[in-house]
């Protein structure tokens, strides 16, 4: 760490430990140590170091900053998503404005539409994939609304992902759409699966085609990667990549930990490993300008192994001869990208919980750390809002 952080040091302001502390680093060198540095992680340095005058360390195992949303330029030049393709969407003001202060946006509204048969047809289903479905001419969205409710099969206690669609559009559209793509997303069958997966993928009777209605719609204007970089730029923080947690003597670092990797693997697994869903990507460039018609198209068929291409030049807006994109392989193996939605799954995570709360030396923050599927601007709103708390806690500490 020491050889990994030498070069930002010389950077840092003199100590600005003046402010009110949860507990005097003492003879240590950091108020605060980080594992992560991606949302969850950054921002709370970014909060500790520049609201609170803290001295952080954030430590992230892989090579890199900006967690799961790392995006870099390929071979070719084009800027690519190493882990996926990530969508920043969201209805909070503060957290746009939070962000604002490190990026400028280019505005972006998301369109998927899925491969059926020879069709392209929009997801999520709105009245021209019911008209292109079914060879259709629903006019109004009462025209389709009353076509739904006709297939609907109303399931009377909706418990599983299943329940939910088959409720609201009926079996055949649940066959077509949600079936085989939750099936090779999960490896699960969304009969087992909890209601709160196909829940989130609403149903429109209008001709709406945007993925997401939410009232902010963008990308950072220069990538995620360099609005990272922005983030962790203060002289308080220093960076450790390539550096594991676990391989580290935090008590001699720091009093206080923020963890932002997986819960399970912070207790060492004590109550055996919590089940995460893992992806595989390929990466293609192309020598052509397009591949698809929109940014990503989904394969729902069971038997297709992938489960959607994204090209990117859709996402960033970039301008270049060529064109890159990834498929994606749902795989059990691999980094934890998901969180398994399902109630034996949350027991498990309780009692990981419990452990977490006998700790007042570590925060856990995050996707890993709360074992939640939580979207980006989800993760910044919980930062900030954990760093809030933290900060009031300091306060009383100090006026104590
Ligand atoms: P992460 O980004 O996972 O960061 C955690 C970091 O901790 C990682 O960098 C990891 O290397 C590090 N770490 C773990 N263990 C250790 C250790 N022992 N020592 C050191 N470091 C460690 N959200 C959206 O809003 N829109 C989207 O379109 C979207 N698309 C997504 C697509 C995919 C394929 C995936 C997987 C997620 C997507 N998300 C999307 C969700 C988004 O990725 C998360 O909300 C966000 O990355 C969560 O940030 P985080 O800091 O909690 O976790």
């Amino acid at each position: 760490v020491q050889e990994a952080v030498a070069h930002r040091r010389s950077r840092r302001a003199p100590d600005r430990f003046a402010a009110p502390g949860i507990r005097r680093g003492g003879s240590r060198p950091y108020d605060v140590v980080i594992a992560g540095a991606g949302f969850a992680g950054a921002i709370m340095a970014e909060r500790l170091a520049e609201g609170s005058g803290k001295r952080v360390l954030v430590v992230d195992k892989r090579p890199h900053v900006a967690g799961n949303a790392y995006d870099l330029h390929d071979k070719a030049g084009v800027l690519i998503h190493q882990y996926g393709p990530h969508i920043f969407h969201t209805n909070s003001e503060q957290v746009v404005d939070y962000l604002s202060r490190f990026t400028a946006w280019r505005p972006y509204e998301h369109r998927v539409l899925a491969k059926v048969g020879d069709k392209l047809l929009p997801m999520p289903i709105n009245r021209t994939t019911l008209n292109g479905l079914y060879s259709l001419n629903l006019q109004t969205d009462e025209d389709a609304a009353a076509f739904l409710a006709a297939q609907a099969e109303p399931v009377e206690d909706i418990r599983t992902s299943r329940d939910v669609v088959v409720n609201a559009v009926g079996r055949h559209l649940y066959e077509t759409f949600f079936q085989g793509y939750t099936r090779k997303q999960w490896g699960l069958d969304p009969s087992e699966l909890d209601k709160s997966v196909t829940s989130r993928v609403p149903t429109r009777t209008s001709l709406d085609d945007r993925y997401f209605t939410d009232t902010f719609q963008a990308m950072p204007r220069d990538g995620f990667t360099r609005m990272f970089e922005r983030i962790l730029d203060h002289p308080n923080i220093d960076l450790a990549l390539g550096t594991d947690f676990h391989d580290l003597k935090t008590g001699d670092l720091a009093p206080l930990t923020v963890y932002t990797g997986p819960i399970d693997a912070f207790f060492g697994h004590r109550y055996g490993p919590l089940p995460y869903r893992s992806l595989q990507f390929r990466h293609e460039t192309l020598d052509q300008r397009r591949f698809q018609e929109v940014a990503v198209v989904n394969y729902p068929a069971e038997e297709v192994p992938h489960t959607r291409i994204t090209e990117y030049k859709y996402l960033t807006g970039q301008v270049h001869q060529q064109t890159s994109i990834t498929y994606e392989y749902p795989s059990a193996v691999g980094d934890p990208y998901y969180p398994i939605p399902r109630p034996e799954n949350q027991v498990l995570f309780k009692k990981y919980e419990a452990l977490a709360l006998q700790r007042d030396d570590v925060i856990f923050l995050g996707r890993l750390g709360t074992y939640r599927y939580y979207n980006m601007d989800q993760v910044v709103g919980q930062a900030l809002a954990t760093y809030r708390r933290l900060a009031e806690r300091m306060a009383a500490q100090a006026g104590a």
